[in-house]
C-alpha cells in the first residue's frame, strides 16, 4: 500500500557566475550635447526684436514684404538700431537668416 517512495532528482545548476557582458554603454555626453543651436538662435533673435522700440504708427512700407506697416500683423513694427522700420515678423525672419538690415547693411546685434 504504502511505501511508494518518489525520488526527485533537483538538478541544481551550479553555474552562478553569470558574467553580465556589458556591451551596452551609455554615453552621457551624447544625451546632454543635444541640436538646441537653431532654438536658442530663435531665441535670441526673437529677445533682440523685442528689445527693439515698437512703432506704433508707422508711416511707409516694409521693405521686406512690401506691405504697409500701417497693416501690420499682430507684433506691430519694430524700429531697427539704424532707424529703419520693419513690421515685427518681418524682421525676426529676416534675422534668424542674417545680422544686417535689409535695407542699409547696418549690423544688428544683440
Ligand atoms: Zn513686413
Ligand atoms: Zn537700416
Amino acid at each position: 500500500m504504502d511505501g511508494g517512495s518518489a525520488k526527485y532528482n533537483v538538478v541544481v545548476s551550479g553555474n552562478n557566475d553569470i558574467a553580465v557582458p556589458f556591451d551596452q554603454q551609455f554615453d552621457l555626453d551624447d544625451a546632454v550635447t543635444m541640436p538646441e543651436n537653431l532654438l536658442s538662435r530663435h531665441q535670441a533673435v526673437v529677445r533682440l526684436v523685442s528689445d527693439m522700440p515698437a512703432v506704433n504708427h508707422a508711416t511707409g512700407s516694409c521693405s521686406i514684404c512690401m506691405e504697409g506697416l500701417s497693416e501690420s500683423e499682430g507684433g506691430g513694427s519694430r524700429q531697427v538700431s539704424c532707424g529703419h522700420v520693419y513690421h515685427h515678423d518681418c524682421i525676426t525672419d529676416w534675422l534668424l537668416n542674417g545680422n544686417s538690415c535689409p535695407l542699409c547693411r547696418h549690423e544688428i546685434s544683440g
